[in-house]
């Protein structure tokens, strides 16, 4: 047996036989232009409107976030620079693939060079270039290969194009050798819940036919594995699947302590999906959808519309809607700064709305009338929030414009650090994992180099947390988790340990996190968390939470 590592996505685990994706077509020769550059144009022309097409085409099937990254791609196919570019090379006399090829390139080197969500996008833009070049060249696009029985898909990178129609009764789990925890294969491949591990270094050594092991929780890819550790890993796989089948009840521990379990929603074509999944209703809304890529923010009316088909997919149930998040790597051109050297640290989600309060006040006005003309119980917070001072700023207006329920993210720790005055204005707080660790380790989330320092199971964040578990308990407020801290099933126990009240998570992981909440007493969450707290580092942290109380 040898052992690769790489970044675990979800909590899956599989094994099967490898099969390697094909490698990317061959980079198009330098012969010179044959024929006329106008030929060569409309070529180019067919070729990219194919392309796009089926994106959207494909879009269209997948769905959901697939659906967005697909017709994110579709536009990429389209972008008018990028044609000029391309007339330009060919109108010097580079041929037509040549000319795709080059122009791609040179754009995709201004991603790389960019880094973070940026260069994770490279990927994507690589995919189309190469469905251009093959459609130029007549043969069929590098794609998932053909298989009549199931494999571990082993792939330099996947485009997205390729993870959103990935047959799950073939595809037992994935592995790339590129790609970072937020490239856009480790975000769909979450939201499908297909086992994956993306960054191994070593994928290249694996070979068509080889036994591996996929180990997302661990990170590893075990190659000739024992039969042992073969057997373990069916035992886990049975396990996932009786919990995924077992009825779905509400979120509970095993003594009976309610933690309602609600999804994570970027928009409301997802509800109907998240309630199939057992969703308690909806713990973070991200509203961002509506304004990306407008050159203005939309309009009261269309955002009632918006926000009244979320609300009418969850009648009597908590909706927690989150105010436009802004700034960082979700830059809006008629709302961000976009000279700023540090986004993340500068005028983002609350600080960008209260520099445009216009923005603001039309976003709850739109909110306050949805939820009157529908039975959801809403709720509203801010993100990126500092203080007490910016909570009663955020609560004072949502109040004045109609919301019943008004909060604030716990994402920046001078929040945490303020817990007692916060609750003191706040209907509840939600603690968004993600950034809280970014902001309490100092490691940007975006960047691979600093991945390590991303890990909410450290004690510094959990600190945070059981500080703000029990100002929220003191004041009798509710107290949500909404990172992806909250979809690790272990770490979810804790949190609760810590004083956390509900935990919203990607639908996937639902399943799972139930499943182990049903496996520990309230007393138990909390000495778990007790363990935790005292540990030095993450991994610390989680083996003692682990050996506090073993299910
Ligand atoms: C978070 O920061 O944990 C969070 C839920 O918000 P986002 O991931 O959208 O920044
Ligand atoms: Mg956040």
């Amino acid at each position: 047996m040898s052992e690769l590592l790489g970044t675990g996505v979800g909590r899956g685990v599989a094994h099967g036989p490898v099969l390697r994706m094909a490698d990317p077509l061959g980079e198009p020769s330098t012969a010179a232009l044959e024929g006329s550059a106008d030929d060569a144009k409309q070529a180019v022309h067919v070729a990219l409107s194919h392309v796009a097409e089926d994106l959207n085409k494909r879009g269209q099937l997948a769905g959901g976030d697939a659906q967005a990254v697909l017709e994110a791609q579709a536009l990429m196919a389209q972008d008018p620079t990028l044609l000029d570019d391309v007339h330009a090379r060919i109108d010097g006399g580079t041929n037509a693939e040549r000319a795709v090829y080059e122009a791609f390139g040179q754009f995709r080197d201004l991603l790389v060079g960019m880094g973070g969500y940026m260069g994770e996008r490279a990927a994507d833009l690589d995919d189309v270039a190469q469905r251009i070049v093959a459609k130029l060249r007549g043969v069929p696009a590098p794609g998932v290969p053909e298989s009549d029985t199931p494999f571990v898909l082993v792939a330099r990178d996947l485009a997205p194009a390729d993870t959103a129609l990935l047959d799950l009764d073939k595809v037992l789990a994935l592995v790339t050798r590129d790609g970072g925890p937020t490239s856009h294969t480790a975000i769909l491949a979450r939201a499908k819940g297909i086992t994956a591990i993306v960054g191994v270094a070593g994928a290249d050594t694996l070979t068509d036919g080889q036994h591996v092991v996929v180990d997302a929780v661990a990170g590893t890819v075990t190659t000739d594995p024992s039969d042992a550790l073969v057997a373990e890993v069916e035992r886990r796989i049975a396990d996932r699947l009786a919990a995924a089948a077992a009825p779905i009840t509400a979120g509970a521990l095993a003594d009976g302590h309610t933690v309602p379990l609600l999804a994570n929603l970027g928009s409301p074509a997802d509800a109907a999906g998240a309630v199939a999944l057992g969703a308690e209703g909806v713990g973070l809304f991200r509203t961002e959808f509506l304004f990306l890529d407008s050159p203005t923010a939309p309009t009261v009316e269309q955002q009632t519309e918006s926000y009244r088909q979320l609300l009418e997919a969850f009648p009597g149930k908590k909706v927690v809607v989150r105010a436009l998040d802004a700034g960082a790597d979700k830059p809006l051109p008629f709302l961000t700064d976009k000279d700023e050297e540090n986004p993340a640290l500068g005028r983002r989600g609350l600080r960008a709305l209260r520099n445009h309060p216009e923005v603001l006040r039309d976003q709850l006005t739109a909110l306050a009338q949805a939820d009157a003309a529908t039975e959801a119980d809403l709720w509203v917070m801010a993100p990126m929030v500092a203080d007490a001072e910016e909570t009663a700023y955020f609560v004072d207006l949502a109040r004045e414009l109609g919301i019943r329920t008004a909060g604030v993210m716990a994402e920046v720790p001078s929040l945490a650090l303020m817990a007692e005055q916060v609750f003191g204005t706040a209907d509840f707080v939600s603690i968004g994992t993600n950034d809280l660790t970014q902001y309490t380790m100092a490691a940007d989330r975006m960047l691979g180099t600093v991945a390590s320092y991303q890990d909410p199971w450290h004690p510094a964040v959990l600190r945070l947390v059981a500080q703000l578990g029990t100002a929220g308990q003191a004041a009798g407020k509710a107290v949500g988790i909404c990172g992806e801290a909250a979809a690790d099933p272990l770490l979810a126990v804790v949190l609760v340990g810590l004083g956390a009240t509900t935990l919203s998570m990607t639908p996937a992981a639902l399943a799972d996190v139930r499943a182990e909440l049903g496996r520990h007493t309230l007393e138990q969450a909390r000495e778990m968390a007790t363990a935790a707290l005292a540990a030095s580092t993450a991994a610390a942290a989680k083996s003692a939470a682990a050996a506090a109380h073993a299910a």
